[in-house]
C-alpha cells in the first residue's frame, strides 16, 4: 500500500478546523481548512431577486469563487477562468440543495468562497464551508423561519485512486498524481447532490466508482459531525445516532 504524503490512511480526512464569524461585516463567514488548503467563505442576504425570479415571490443562492493570487505556488491571476466558473455554478447547485427559496421569498443569498491556500480539494471545501456560512446568516437575517428555509445541511469532500488504492480527501501532490478522481456532493441525511469523476487519461470501473463513492460518504458522514459540532445545534443535521 502506498504511504500518503502527510502520513494518512487511505480513508482518513485530512485534519479539519472551522472557524466561524471571521469576517465581522458578513451575516455569516467561516474560515475552514483541510489540512493546507484553507477556504473563506460568507454568506450575506440581499432584499432583491434575479430578473428571471421577479414578481414569483421566491428566493435564490448564487455563488461565486476565486482562489487569491497568493494561494497557489505560483501567482494565481485575478478574474474568473472556465475552471472558476464551474466551481462557482457547482457550489450554486449543492448549495440550493437545501435551500427552499419559496420558504425564503424574495430574498438573495449570496455565497462567496475565496482560496487562501490551495492544496487540492478546495472545492469540496468550499461547500462544506458554505452551509456553516449559510446556517449562520439564514439564522441572522430570519430567525424562527430558519427552520423552514434550511431542509439540510450538506457538505463535499474528493475521493481518488492513486497505485490502485482508493484514498480520501486528496491534497494537491494526491491529486496530481491520481489515476481516478471524484468529488461527491451529499446531503447531511444522505442523497448525492453531485457526483463530478474523472478517469485521468483512462478509465475507471464501476467497482472503482462504489468504493471511491462509499469511501467519500465516510467522510462525508465525519464532515457533518464536525459541521454539526462548529455550529453547535442541532438543526438542520440529522438525528444523532
Ligand atoms: N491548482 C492550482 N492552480 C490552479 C488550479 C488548481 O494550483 O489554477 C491546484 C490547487 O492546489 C487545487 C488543485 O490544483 O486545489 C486541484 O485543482 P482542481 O481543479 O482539481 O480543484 P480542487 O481539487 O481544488 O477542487
Amino acid at each position: 500500500m502506498p504511504a500518503r504524503v502527510d502520513g494518512r490512511e487511505p480513508a482518513d480526512l485530512r485534519p479539519v478546523s472551522i472557524e466561524r464569524g471571521f469576517i465581522a461585516n458578513s451575516a455569516g463567514s467561516v474560515l475552514f481548512r483541510a489540512g493546507a488548503t484553507a477556504v473563506l467563505v460568507t454568506a450575506q442576504v440581499s432584499e432583491s431577486v434575479p430578473p428571471f425570479l421577479e414578481g414569483k415571490g421566491v428566493g435564490w443562492l448564487t455563488a461565486e469563487y476565486a482562489m487569491l493570487p497568493g494561494s497557489t505556488p505560483g501567482r494565481k491571476r485575478r478574474g474568473a477562468d472556465g475552471r472558476a466558473t464551474e466551481i462557482q455554478r457547482l457550489i450554486g447547485r449543492s448549495l440550493r440543495a437545501i435551500v427552499d427559496t419559496r420558504a425564503l421569498g424574495p430574498f438573495t443569498i449570496h455565497v462567496d468562497a475565496d482560496v487562501i491556500n490551495a492544496d487540492g480539494g478546495t472545492r469540496t471545501a468550499a461547500i462544506t464551508a458554505a452551509f456553516l456560512a449559510v446556517a449562520d446568516a439564514v439564522r441572522r437575517q430570519f430567525a424562527d423561519r430558519a427552520r423552514e428555509i434550511l431542509k439540510d445541511s450538506i457538505a463535499a469532500v474528493s475521493a481518488g485512486i492513486i497505485d490502485g488504492t482508493p484514498m480520501l480527501d486528496l491534497n494537491y501532490p494526491e491529486d496530481s498524481r491520481a489515476e481516478v478522481d471524484l468529488n461527491v456532493v451529499r446531503l447531511g441525511k444522505g442523497g448525492l447532490v453531485e457526483v463530478q469523476g474523472t478517469g485521468e487519461g483512462g478509465v475507471f470501473s464501476r467497482a472503482e466508482l462504489t468504493a471511491l463513492l462509499d469511501l467519500a460518504e465516510s467522510g462525508i458522514d465525519r464532515l457533518g459531525l464536525l459541521q454539526r459540532e462548529a455550529l453547535g445545534v442541532d438543526w438542520p443535521f440529522p438525528d444523532a445516532t
